[in-house]
């Protein structure tokens, strides 16, 4: 077989850890029983790994195990959240303020929302991809129900100030959700420090499996109400019925309990190799940096190129790396990322742009092969061009 890419997409998804998988397995065979069958001890199994699971995603979070709802993952969790809420305070406003770079999973439950009839307000960021508070502070009305505002950008990077908004959302007496995906088992996640009231978790991100997330919903101070978009056995509360997954749910705590217990030391980790990356291919003319300096997720490179054609450069960099682009190709038929837009970045401006998503399982020899891999494919790329 030929010598496969180096992974290095890990904002789209991550390898199940072994050790995940390791404490599913007994979950698809011997106790295998539905944690809902409450007459025998199949169920009771199934009932204790579960509870187990919530216990762990709850501390997590520093929430506690009733206000964890079992999903299928970020999206549904997303659409739980907003439409949920949308409808169940549809007598109080109808109002719902989110981003520019939200992920779709946001974005499109609002555009739904909105050809019913709904309002929302869509901030634009900052040059940087951060949200400005002031304009935050100037969207509220008095019929605004949720705002909606993620917690780590799945292209770019950035965190947003998840504590500054829960504190005026707070004060202005209205719902906060942050999609998490792309925070939990990376960055610290509080829900009492930082007044969130509801947040989209998933599995698949964090080297658990796909198919499993979470939405975090606030039990006091305030009581937030739901309206379930799936009915049923009455699961969850209520307000996500459906057999539940176990061992997807204790593949899921494992993968955040490993995530959380290492999270400083790879945080740094990463960051080195993040930034030993970045410094290689940063003198190369013509690269500029997507997002803030700083303020970004340890494993994140979003990067655009001058002078190359996107396709051709995601083309000549795929034998060697796994990577997405950040889209905003010069080939006409592929549309630019709603992010990079949304940073102010021209849309017919001929630049390339690439994601790097650097993981667990990358090394450093694997970050110095990249980097040089890069650097001539642009090399040969502008020569090219330059001959034409
Ligand atoms: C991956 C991702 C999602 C979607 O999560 P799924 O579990 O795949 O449905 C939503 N939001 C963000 C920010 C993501 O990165």
């Amino acid at each position: 077989m030929p010598v496969r890419p180096i992974y290095l997409d890990c904002h789209a998804t991550t390898p199940v850890d072994k050790q995940v998988l390791a404490a599913m397995l007994p979950y698809f065979t011997e106790h295998f029983g539905n944690p809902s069958s409450i007459n025998h001890v199949y169920g009771w199994e199934g009932e204790a790994a579960v509870k187990q699971a919530r216990e762990v995603l709850a501390a997590a979070i520093n929430a506690t195990p009733e206000e964890i709802v079992f999903t299928s993952g970020a999206t549904e969790a997303n659409n739980l959240a907003i439409k949920g809420v949308a409808e169940a305070y549809f007598q109080k406003g109808q109002h719902i303020i989110t981003l520019a770079t939200e992920h779709n999973a946001v974005l499109d439950p609002c555009k739904y929302l909105q050809s019913l009839g709904f309002e929302i307000t869509i901030l634009p960021v900052q040059g940087d991809g951060i949200i400005d508070l002031n304009q935050l502070e100037q969207a509220f009305r008095d019929d605004t129900v949720l705002v909606s505002v993620m917690a780590v950008n799945n292209e770019i990077g950035v965190l947003q100030p998840l504590a500054e908004i829960g504190a005026m959302c707070q004060e202005k007496n209205v719902l906060f959700h942050t999609d998490a995906a792309q925070g939990i088992g990376k960055i610290p996640l509080d829900v009492q420090g930082m007044q969130i009231d509801l947040m989209s978790l998933t599995a698949h991100k964090v080297y658990g499996p796909k198919g499993i997330g979470a939405l975090y919903v606030r039990r006091r101070n305030p009581r937030v109400r739901l309206a379930p978009q799936q009915h049923g056995g009455g699961h969850e509360r209520g307000m996500r019925s459906g057999t539940l997954a176990t061992p997807q749910i204790v593949g899921f705590a494992k993968a955040v309990e490993i995530a959380i217990a290492q999270q400083d030391t790879e945080n740094q980790r990463l960051s080195q190799l993040r930034d030993k990356l970045w410094m290689e291919i940063s003198q190369l003319e013509g690269i500029h940096l997507n997002g803030h300096p700083s303020l970004r997720v340890a494993g994140n490179l979003n990067i655009s190129v001058e002078g190359v054609d996107g396709a051709a450069l995601l083309l000549g960099l795929q034998p060697v790396m796994a990577v997405s682009s950040g889209s905003a190709c010069s080939s006409a038929n592929t549309a630019p990322s709603h992010v990079l837009t949304a940073l102010g970045q021209s849309r017919d401006f001929a630049y390339a742009s690439v994601r790097f998503g650097i993981g667990r399982f990358n090394t450093d020899e694997e970050i110095d092969q990249v980097a040089a891999h890069f650097i001539s494919t642009v090399r040969s790329l502008r020569k090219q061009s330059s001959l034409v």
